[in-house]
C-alpha cells in the first residue's frame, strides 16, 4: 500500500485549504485528479444545501450527502466519516467506481443547473482516505457475541456487507469463497486504474480483525453441497454475482487469442497484486504491441480498452453494434477511453473471425438502428452487403454475464431460480425458497452495480436478523 497518500488539511476561515498532497508514483487517483487539486473544502461548500436532495434520492444507499458535505466544508472530518459510513460499508470504493454521473451527481441541482455538479464521489472517497489516514477506521468490537452462526457463499461487496452489518449484531459469520482472495469482482474484475487493489486488501483485512471468518478457495457445490454447509450454520447467504459470460457464435471463435472479459481482466489484476501468471507474462493475455479489438459496450468493454491502452497495445479499438448513444456503459468512461486514444466503431457487429490457428482478423457488418425493444433501446438491424475486414491480433469479448446454472452446481435442484437464472427471492425479506437461505447481490439482480450490491448485503442482514431472533424465540416458546 502507498505510504501517505492524502494530508488532511484542517479546513476553516482561519486556516484555508492548501493543496493536498497526491503521490504519484502510486499510480492513484488517476480519475479524480482535478478533485484532488480542488480540493475537497471548495467542492463541499459549492452544495446549495437545497433542501430537495436528488442527490440522495438517487443513491441507492441513501447516504445522507447534504450534511456530510456541510460538515466537510467546516473541517468536521471525523463527523463526516462517522455519519458517511453509516449508512456505507464501503464509501471510498464506491466514491470510486459508482456511476455518479447516473447516481447522486447526475442528480444534483448544481448539475441540473448547468453550473456543474458537486464532486459527491470524489468527496465520499476524501473523508474515508482521511479517516484511514488518522486512524478513525477501527475494527469492529463486539460486546453481545451470540452463538447462532451465519455462512455467506461469496466474498463480493453484498457478502462482505452483509457479514459486516451481521457481525456488529455479534453472529459468527463465516465467508466462504471459490477465489483466492476475498472482493469479488473488486478484486479480480474492475482494474486497478479505478479502484486499487490495496482499497479492498484494507478493508477486508479490517473485517477478519472484526472476528469474521474467511475460507478462500472453497467452492460450494465442489467442497461440499448446499444442503451439508447449510447443516453448520443456522442460516446462508448466497451472494455469488453472475460469471457465465454471454457468447457471439461465429465462425471461428474457436481461433486462439480470442478470450473472454475476465479472463483478461483476472489476467491483468493478479499481475497488478504481484502474482505470477504465466499466461501474461508469456504474453498470450497481455496487449503489449498488439492490435486488440473489444466486442462490446458497456462498462466492462471500457475495462478492457483502458487496460489494454495501459499495457500499450499498438491500437485499440472498440466494436459495438448500436450507436453512441444507445451505450449501455457510463457516459464517463466511454469519453475516459476516447480521450486515452480508443477508437470506437458504432453500429458494427462481427460477422467473422478469420486467421489459422491464431486470430488475425474480424470481419465485420455495418448495422442500422430499428424500433425500440422491451428495453427501450432501438434494435440493430444488420445491414448485407456492407462487410469490411479489420485486423486483430487479440480479440476480447465483453458481451455481458448471465448467472451460473447454481441448482445444479450447489446440488440443490430444489433451490428455485427465475426464467434468467437469478436466484427467485422474496424482495422483502431477501429469502429464497428453501428456508434459512437467503440471497442478494447480482446473483439475484444480474449483473449490476457495487452500490446496489451493498445495499442489498445491508438490507438482507436486516432480515436475517430478524429471522434468527424469531427462531430463538420459536426454540424457547417450545423449550
Ligand atoms: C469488469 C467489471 C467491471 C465493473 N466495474 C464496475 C464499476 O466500475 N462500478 C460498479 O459499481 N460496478 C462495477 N461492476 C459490477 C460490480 O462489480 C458487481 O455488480 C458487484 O461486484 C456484484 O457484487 P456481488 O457481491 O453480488 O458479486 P461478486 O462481486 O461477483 O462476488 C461474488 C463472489 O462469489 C464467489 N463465488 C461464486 N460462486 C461461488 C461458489 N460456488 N462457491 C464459493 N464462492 C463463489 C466469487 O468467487 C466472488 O468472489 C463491474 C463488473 C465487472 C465484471
Ligand atoms: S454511494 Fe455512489 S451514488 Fe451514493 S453518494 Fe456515494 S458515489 Fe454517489
Amino acid at each position: 500500500m502507498p505510504e501517505k497518500m492524502l494530508k488532511f488539511v484542517n479546513i476553516s476561515k482561519e486556516n484555508p485549504p492548501k493543496r493536498t498532497v497526491l503521490n504519484r508514483k502510486a499510480d492513484f487517483n488517476e480519475i479524480y485528479k482535478e478533485f484532488i487539486n480542488k480540493k475537497a473544502g471548495e467542492q463541499s461548500s459549492r452544495c446549495s444545501q437545497c433542501g430537495v436532495p436528488f442527490c440522495q434520492i438517487h443513491c441507492p444507499l441513501s447516504n445522507n450527502i447534504p450534511d456530510w458535505l456541510k460538515l466537510t466544508a467546516e473541517g468536521r472530518l471525523e463527523e463526516a466519516y462517522h455519519l458517511s459510513q453509516n449508512t456505507n460499508n464501503m464509501p471510498e470504493i464506491c466514491g470510486r467506481i459508482c456511476p455518479q454521473d447516473r447516481l447522486c451527481e447526475g442528480n444534483c441541482v448544481i448539475e441540473q443547473s448547468g453550473h456543474g455538479t458537486v464532486t459527491i464521489g470524489s468527496i465520499e472517497k476524501f473523508i474515508t482516505e482521511n479517516a484511514w489516514e488518522n486512524g478513525w477506521v477501527k475494527p469492529l468490537k463486539i460486546k453481545n457475541n451470540k452463538d447462532q452462526s451465519v455462512g455467506i457463499i461469496g466474498a463480493g461487496p453484498a457478502g462482505l456487507a452483509c457479514a459486516e452489518e451481521l457481525r456488529k449484531k455479534g453472529y459468527q459469520i463465516t465467508v466462504y469463497d471459490r477465489y483466492d482472495r476475498p472482493g469479488g469482482l473488486l478484486i479480480y474484475g474492475i482494474p486497478n486504474f479505478k479502484l486499487e487493489k490495496y482499497v479492498v486488501e484494507r478493508r477486508t483485512k479490517l473485517l477478519k480483525e472484526s472476528g469474521i471468518k474467511f475460507i478462500q478457495n472453497f467452492e460450494v457445490g465442489k467442497k461440499m453441497k448446499l444442503y451439508d454447509l447449510k447443516k453448520k450454520h443456522d442460516v446462508i447467504l448466497i451472494a455469488t454475482g453472475v460469471y457465465k459470460p454471454r457468447e457471439v457464435e461465429l465462425s471461428g471463435n474457436d481461433l486462439k487469442n480470442i478470450f473472454p472479459a475476465m479472463e483478461f481482466l483476472t489476467a491483468s489484476n493478479r499481475k497488478g497484486l504481484g502474482d505470477k501468471v504465466e499466461l501474461f507474462d508469456n504474453g498470450t493475455l497481455n496487449a503489449k504491441d498488439k492490435n486488440v479489438i473489444v466486442i462490446g459496450g458497456g462498462d466492462t468493454a471500457m475495462d478492457c480498452v483502458r487496460t489494454s491502452i495501459r499495457q500499450n497495445a499498438k491500437s485499440v479499438k472498440c466494436l459495438y453494434r448500436r450507436d453512441k448513444k444507445n451505450m449501455p456503459g457510463s457516459a464517463r468512461e466511454v469519453k475516459n477511453a476516447e480521450d486515452e486514444g480508443v477508437e470506437f466503431l458504432w453500429l458494427s457487429n462481427p460477422k467473422e473471425f478469420k486467421g489459422v490457428n491464431k486470430v488475425k482478423s474480424i470481419i465485420i457488418n455495418k448495422i442500422k438502428l430499428g424500433e425500440p425493444d422491451d428495453s427501450g433501446r432501438r434494435t440493430p438491424i444488420v445491414q448485407d452487403g456492407t462487410e469490411f475486414e479489420l485486423e486483430a491480433d487479440m480479440v476480447i469479448k465483453a458481451l455481458g454475464f448471465d448467472p451460473e446454472e447454481l441448482p445444479k452446481l450447489f446440488g440443490e435442484e430444489k433451490l428455485e431460480v427465475t426464467k434468467w437464472g437469478t436466484i427467485k427471492i422474496d424482495f422483502d425479506t431477501f429469502k429464497t425458497n428453501i428456508s434459512g437461505v437467503f440471497a442478494a447481490g447480482d446473483i439475484v439482480r444480474g449483473a449490476s452495480l457495487v452500490v446496489w450490491a451493498i445495499k442489498d448485503g445491508r438490507d438482507a442482514a436486516f432480515s436475517i436478523d430478524k429471522f434468527l431472533k424469531n427462531k430463538i424465540k420459536e426454540e424457547q416458546r417450545f423449550a
